[in-house]
């Protein structure tokens, strides 16, 4: 069962990504995708479209979603999988977590104004297709659009992030609230691309408890958002955390995103794949 080409993460108009849900469905499709999952930042909006797409291809679905988490005091990702989108502690929490959304962009535009760059929020919204989810990916295709960076990592280089100009400090959901919708909702949570974050030994360490005492059972090893050589190291703390593991490209865009959908490397044998938990969600 390791042997499947599951892409468990991506992203579609609905939050950051450039494309539709029905395009992205078709992309992983063309691409050899054989599970498939859409999990837009704190948004299941995109869900039944996603999932209609992907039926309509004979494509096996995942509901999905990646809702940001603040955790000692870093941005954590957590994906929720197999969830039902109707559920309300689901639809209620995600609510709530988009909800600041709007007040920090107007926060972030006034800080890159500050730093020179006038009506970064009129052209970030140029790019949101979804007016209730503005992230730091629309303003980034702003700062490319007018000229500021070359790219859009080159923009997270120089702006948007701890330190820089235009960096606004947020406090998301708490780690305990996620895991516990996605399981209330009947899904599976995921720890999202782990090396991403700025966390000591220590802090990792306590990630991965707190994570699996909430209720937590799988993290994403194989990723378009770690590089090869990070993928050991995270298969090896899968197994010593009893978590399942999930593969998934966090492709956003086919102009952006060097990691396309259905194009990583299998998971290894050693690893319980987060789909044996979902066989019976798998739509
Ligand atoms: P937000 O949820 O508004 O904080 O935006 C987070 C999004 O910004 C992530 O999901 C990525 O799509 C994008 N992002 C953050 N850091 C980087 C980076 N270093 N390079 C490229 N994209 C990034
Ligand atoms: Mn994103
Ligand atoms: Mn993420
Ligand atoms: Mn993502």
């Amino acid at each position: 069962m390791s042997i499947l080409n599951a892409d468990l993460h991506c992203h579609s108009t609905v939050s950051d990504g450039t494309l539709e849900p029905e395009a992205l469905a078709a992309r992983a499709k063309a691409n050899g995708v054989e599970l498939w999952s859409l999990t837009d930042h704190d948004e299941i909006g995109g869900q039944h479209r996603a999932r209609a797409a992907a039926q309509a291809l004979g494509l096996p679905y995942l509901t999905g979603t990646e809702v940001s988490v603040t955790f000692a005091d870093v941005t954590v990702h957590i994906v929720g999988l197999g969830f039902d989108p109707d559920h309300p502690a689901m639809v209620q929490g995600l609510a709530a977590t988009r909800g600041g959304r709007g007040e920090r962009a107007q926060e972030m535009s006034a800080q890159l104004a500050l730093a020179g760059i006038p009506n970064a929020y009129e052209g970030a919204l140029r790019y949101v297709g979804n007016p209730e989810l503005i992230s730091r990916t629309h303003f980034a295709r702003f700062l490319v659009e007018s000229g500021v960076c070359r790219d859009t990592n080159e923009v997270f280089r120089k702006y948007l992030t701890e330190g820089k100009p235009g960096f606004v400090p947020h406090r998301w959901a708490k780690l305990g609230d996620a895991v516990r919708w996605i399981r209330e909702a009947g899904g599976v949570a995921v720890i999202a691309h782990p090396a991403r974050y700025d966390h000591s030994p220590t802090r990792e360490y306590a990630l991965f408890s707190e994570f699996k005492a909430h209720g937590g059972q799988a993290v994403e090893v194989v990723t378009g958002s770690h590089a090869p050589s990070e993928y050991g190291k995270y298969a090896d703390m899968a197994i010593e955390f009893g978590l399942a593991a999930s593969r998934g490209s966090d492709f956003h865009s086919p102009e952006e995103s060097h990691c396309d959908l259905g194009s990583l490397p299998f998971l290894e044998g050693r690893l319980t794949p987060v789909w044996e938990l979902l066989a019976d969600r798998i739509q």
